[in-house]
């Protein structure tokens, strides 16, 4: 027998929704009954409320990650970054109609933060999640092959997984890291592996 006592794991999504994309993963996700965490961009949602919709609907979690992902923290001053949270926050809420809970988590795009940041986020009630293995999903250099090859020898039980379904300077990126999961999914479930929310 398979002993699932304590082989967890956390599929984090960042940088969705797409309109190409996240749709065929969700697909694969209601397939195998595997919960993620989707840290979207308020602009995205606005442009797929649909898609928001369906992903509260369908058991899934949504995060803060950014308004438009175009600026870095390291960039901004306290109040832009306070106004970046809270459009993306009304991004959320707007697209999923107001019937569900806000978001609890946010990521910080690229894994930056300052001081402030992390004051801003604690007083909109969102707790600060990076991640504790990064599938690298977005480069050039990776195929679906390459992105299953790492995610098997990185991950733990435990672990938050960082994967892409959004924009990107590779656009059909998201396509290769579906592709891995279709994969890798079934193996990890069959291994005992239960996929939870944040
Ligand atoms: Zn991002």
């Amino acid at each position: 027998m398979t002993d699932t006592g304590d082989k967890r794991l956390f599929l984090t999504f960042d940088d969705g929704p797409s309109a190409l994309y996240t749709p065929q993963l969700l697909d694969l996700l209601a397939f195998h009954d595997v919960k993620a965490t989707f840290f979207v961009l308020g602009e995205a949602s606005i442009q797929n409320p649909r898609i928001i919709e369906r992903m509260l609907s369908e058991g899934h979690e949504l995060g803060v990650h950014a308004y438009d992902h175009r600026k870095s923290v390291w960039r901004m001053s306290r109040e832009e970054f306070g106004r970046d949270l809270d459009d993306t926050l009304a991004g959320i809420a707007a697209a999923s109609g107001g019937e569900y809970p806000p978001p609890r988590f946010y990521r910080p795009p690229w894994g930056r933060t300052r001081a402030f940041s992390h004051d801003e986020v604690a007083m909109r009630g969102l707790t600060l999640v990076k991640w504790d293995v990064m599938a690298q999903d977005w480069q050039a250099s990776m195929s679906a092959r390459r992105i299953e090859a790492r995610l098997r020898r990185r991950i733990f039980p435990g672990a938050v997984i960082c994967l892409h379904d959004g924009r990107g300077r590779v656009p059909q990126a998201p396509a290769r890291t579906i592709e891995s999961l279709r994969h890798l999914l079934p193996d990890l479930l069959w291994e005992g592996y239960r996929f939870e929310t944040l």
